[in-house]
């Protein structure tokens, strides 16, 4: 058994990589149960959730609350109760030793931290599409946030890509700014929930490009417009814009476990219906891990199972579980 006044002072007991919703949910549950918890959030690449125009399904805000918003609430109860922050990119996690127990060193930059358990709560980013003129333009007309870029885009036609959620919440929220709105998607219909398709075609402001794809971005110092290709007719046209938000999908940020813990082939967790992963003390939550559904009330359910995993392995790691 470990000590626990050996360990207390230089060691975690839970280690959360990530500040979205999984990771906060889960410190608010670790630290109430008392587990000494750090949350490390993403420098490089931070929570998604504060980059979301407008929250509409997340129960107990029925006029909606913006993503930013939620995530200071989120973060401000977490801290009640006792959860340490720190800002930073994770770089690698490996096991180590506390005399003969097992325990993880996690690694940001030039400084380790150790904890008897972890929980990988690191969310994903959005896809790119890998089209001509889409990485020159990065900045110059090429977005991944309409929240963080819209307001550049006043009176502006800007074009939407993709057909789920994101890009139909996106599109209408760009709206507010834009002239016109194009919306090009590849099929005859959107993946999107009902709600945001209804508010997509009652939407004075957006056109929807049906079968189509854009398979470059034009202009010579900043975005002036797009090609895109009709995929049932073939047929090419170009279409003047002066921004491309880019919502295709996400991708997890899971490189840093790559061979630590088993990954799917798209490069998400592999975790059981405790949140546990095929590393011993190693816990998943939300948008990192293989799921089928994405959302921030799964990711918080996610993110209490993973600390309540956590916190019974610890406990018994001390030899102080309740049984
Ligand atoms: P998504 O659901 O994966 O949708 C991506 C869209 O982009 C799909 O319509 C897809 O087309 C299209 N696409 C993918 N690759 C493409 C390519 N190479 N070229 C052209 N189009 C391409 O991604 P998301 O909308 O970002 O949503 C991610 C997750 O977050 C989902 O689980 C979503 O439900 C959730 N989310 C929820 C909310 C909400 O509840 N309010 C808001 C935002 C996101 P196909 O349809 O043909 O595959």
């Amino acid at each position: 058994m470990i000590e626990e006044k050996d360990i207390s002072a230089f060691i975690y007991d839970v280690i959360i990589i990530g500040g979205g919703p999984s990771g906060l949910a889960a410190a608010l549950y670790t630290s109430r149960a008392r587990l000494k918890t750090l949350v490390i959030e993403g420098f490089t690449v931070p929570s998604q959730l504060a980059v979301i125009s407008h929250i509409e399904n997340y129960p107990g805000f029925p006029e909606g609350i913006s993503g930013f918003g939620l995530a200071g609430k989120f973060k401000k109860q977490a801290e009640r109760f006792g959860t340490e922050f720190i800002t930073g990119d994770v770089s690698n996690i490996r096991p180590s030793k506390l005399q003969h127990f097992n325990i993880w060193q996690v690694e940001v930059k030039d400084k380790t931290y150790y904890s008897l358990s972890v929980v990988i709560a690191s969310g994903a980013r959005p896809k790119m599409l890998g089209i001509p003129g889409e990485e020159k333009f990065h900045g110059k007309g090429v977005s991944y946030c309409a929240v963080c870029d819209g307001a550049f885009f006043k009176y502006k036609d800007i074009v939407v890509l993709g057909g789920g959620d994101t890009a139909a919440e996106e599109a209408i929220f760009l709206t507010k700014f834009a002239k016109k709105v194009t919306l090009i998607h590849r099929r005859e219909r959107l993946r999107a929930t009902k709600v945001l398709q209804e508010r997509v075609f009652s939407n004075e402001k957006i056109e929807v490009v049906w079968d189509s794809v854009v398979n470059e971005i034009l202009g010579s110092e900043k975005v002036e417009a797009v090609r895109i290709t009709n995929l049932k007719t073939k047929k090419e046209k170009g279409l003047h814009c002066e921004g491309v938000f880019i919502f295709i999908g996400l991708l997890p940020n899971t490189s840093f476990v790559k061979g630590v813990v088993e990954l799917d082939k798209k490069g998400y967790l592999v975790v059981n219906d405790k949140m546990k992963t095929s590393g011993e003390g190693i816990f998943a939550c939300g948008d990192c891990r293989q799921t089928i559904l994405r959302q921030i009330v799964t990711a918080c359910g996610d993110g209490a199972t993973a600390a309540f995993s956590a916190h019974q392995y610890v406990e018994e790691l001390k030899g102080t579980a309740y049984k």
